[in-house]
């Protein structure tokens, strides 16, 4: 019987300053895995079009005995195409951990990952933040928040708040999501819609060791408009339901201004109330076409059919035995 295989998938963009750091880190963590229960790790990095030396970096890296696959995208893809791309990657592994660079996913938590998952058989195992930061910033967590209360109206499946990316995911929790062909690739979301038993452990992450997150406000949002728009739409039955209730309220001030005709006549009524209706519902109906655009635009996009990302390298070194380890 051979040994189980584990892959450590790890999406890079511009980290080469905290590098050398994780590698020596997972180094021993990946020992340790192997020793406590057995398995064969390997890592699949892929390099999701850094402007710095980062690929360079993972290229001359003497990983030693262990199986690394290394990725390189043509340009920019983004963290939910370069996690994609691992798990396209990851495909004769019986399971893959998806973790972030720069550290404020600790490696050691895979450990309880992998216990977790042999003891229990759970398809998953993910981690979420048991209490958010204040570091973090309240735009974030606000948001976060927002986002995650939101997307579980709708939903048949629950996308547990505060659980990320950092995550072990089985052979057929992989072949599941490897058959998604939509070329915008919301992983949170799609962790959930596949479905399978999930089991959860805290984790309060620490800062990033070095750089800094390429996550600000503006992209936050867009990219809880495109969470919006592929799980769910709430949104659209909001936007109708604030429809009926405006024309409900605009009846009853139609039956208000005809009783004022009648009882009360000749009492002037304002130029400032209109102006102020109007620009009002002007508003809204600009929100709720944008709002409807959002929704029409990724389907236009997704009906192109197009790859979610593109490679330019993809270098496989195997593990051999007996090779020099550094
Ligand atoms: N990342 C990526 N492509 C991007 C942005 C980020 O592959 O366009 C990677 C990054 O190298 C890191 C992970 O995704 O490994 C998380 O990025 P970051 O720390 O910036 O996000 P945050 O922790 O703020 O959510
Ligand atoms: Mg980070």
């Amino acid at each position: 019987m051979t040994a189980k295989t584990l892959s450590i998938i790890i999406p890079v963009y511009n980290e080469a300053e905290g590098l050398p750091h994780l590698l020596d880190r997972l180094n021993s963590i990946a020992d340790r895995i192997s020793a406590e229960f057995a398995l064969d790790v390997g890592y699949i990095f892929i390099d999701d079009g850094s402007s710095d030396d980062s690929f360079a970096l993972l290229n001359a890296h003497d990983f030693g005995t262990r199986s690394v696959r290394l990725l390189q995208f043509s340009r920019n893809f983004g963290k939910e195409a370069a996690l994609s791309a691992g798990i396209d990657a990851a495909d004769s592994t019986d399971a893959a951990v998806l973790m972030d660079a720069d550290l404020q996913h600790p490696p050691e938590l895979i450990l309880d990952f992998v216990r977790v998952w042999l003891t229990t058989g759970v398809d998953s195992v993910y981690a979420y933040k048991a209490s958010r930061r204040s570091s973090e910033g309240l735009m974030k967590a606000a948001f976060a928040r927002l986002f995650f209360w939101t997307i579980n109206r709708d939903l048949r499946y629950e996308i547990p708040p505060g659980a990320g990316d950092f995550r072990l995911i089985n052979r057929r929790f992989m072949t599941a999501l490897r058959s998604l062909p939509e070329s915008d690739r919301f992983m949170k979301g799609l962790y959930g819609w596949v479905g399978f038993r999930q089991s959860g452990l805290p984790l309060d992450p620490p800062p990033r060791t070095s750089g800094r997150s390429s996550f600000n406000p503006l992209r936050l949002l867009t990219m809880t408009l495109d969470a919006f728009t592929s799980f769910t739409t709430t949104p659209l039955r909001l936007m109708a339901l604030a429809g009926i209730a405006i024309a409900v309220l605009s009846i009853g001030y139609g039956i208000y201004v005809v009783i004022q005709h009648f009882f009360f006549p000749g009492v002037p009524t304002g130029i400032a109330s209109v102006l102020a209706l109007i620009s009002f519902f002007g508003g809204m109906q600009m929100i709720f076409l944008g709002l409807l655009g959002e929704y029409v635009g990724k389907a236009v996009l997704e009906a192109k059919k197009r790859p979610p990302y593109i490679l330019a390298e993809d270098i496989s070194r195997k593990g051999e035995p007996g090779a020099d380890r550094g």
